[in-house]
């Protein structure tokens, strides 16, 4: 558990030469990267250069075939334990029928936190009513998961991750199928935290949006094909290379 006391974290999150197979298929390639503790950074690559992967690799739901990361010194598994790791998985691996309210699913990021009777207390249930109120969903604590929008039911996880207090956040495509006000209230969050001095990993396909929401930005082609301040890393030959597109405007791909 963090403390005041703790050291800054400058590298909260460590890759090194990770390389992940499924089966015959490269996911991941030789990915190196290091994130810095108050940084928002903006992931980005076309479906299947392993987004995901990087993300399940990070939280230390797949082991990688070699390399290593080390999430603020330690291991995956180590910081998912301590509570130190928040993630918004992508939509599609969500069960969305199961029979849970919007504060049930805030309150399971508090269950690593919970005692030895594995009861909340009153901590807990101020820490997920805060969380609520942030993300602005307190009017829809009581409503099952599955009946809200797409842009509710990531804001609803967004708040998982802070009633948890994680100081390191992996958003997978928060920002696919939401309405605009959820957008914009998610990247408001994810730059709070991040001023606070969280790190924040975030994979969109918004470019667009990318400059303000991102510090910086990575491009993914199962290895790191460019990697940067966001306008560096939009330039039209990384974009290029990384989505099959002509460099220059106008041309057929
Ligand atoms: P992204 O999130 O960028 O779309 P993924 O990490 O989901 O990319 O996938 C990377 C590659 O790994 C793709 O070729 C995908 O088909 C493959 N892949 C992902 N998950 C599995 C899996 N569980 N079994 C087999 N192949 C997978
Ligand atoms: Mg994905």
């Amino acid at each position: 558990m963090t403390s005041p006391k703790t050291p800054k974290i400058t590298r909260a999150i460590d890759i090194d030469g990770v390389t992940v197979h499924y089966g015959d298929v490269l996911a991941l390639d030789n990915v190196s990267l290091t994130l810095a503790s108050g940084t928002v950074c903006g992931l980005i690559g076309v479906n299947g250069s392993g987004k995901s992967t990087l993300f399940k690799t990070i939280m230390g739901l797949i082991r990688p075939d070699t390399g290593t990361v080390r999430v603020n010194g330690g291991s995956p598994a180590l910081a998912r334990r301590d509570s130190a790791i928040g993630y918004v998985p992508q939509s599609e691996n969500v069960d969305w029928a199961f029979p849970m309210s919007v504060r049930d699913v805030v309150l399971t990021g508090r269950y690593g936190k919970l005692g030895f009777t594995r009861r909340p207390r009153r901590a807990d249930h101020t820490a997920v009513d805060e969380a609520l109120e942030r993300v602005d969903l307190a009017e829809l604590a009581g409503r099952q998961i599955g009946r809200l929008s797409g842009g509710q039911r990531k804001r609803a996880f967004v708040a998982r991750g802070i009633a948890q207090g994680a100081r390191v956040l992996l958003l997978d495509e928060p920002f696919a199928g939401v309405d605009k006000r959820s957008e914009a209230t998610i990247t408001r969050l994810l730059r709070e935290l991040a001023a606070t001095g969280a790190t924040v990993l975030v994979s969109t396909h918004d470019l667009h949006a990318l400059p303000e929401l991102a510090d910086e930005a990575v491009l993914l082609m199962r290895s790191v094909l460019a990697r940067g301040n966001p306008g560096e890393v939009l330039r039209p030959e990384n974009l290029a290379l990384a989505f099959g597109m002509r460099a220059r405007e106008g041309e057929p791909a």
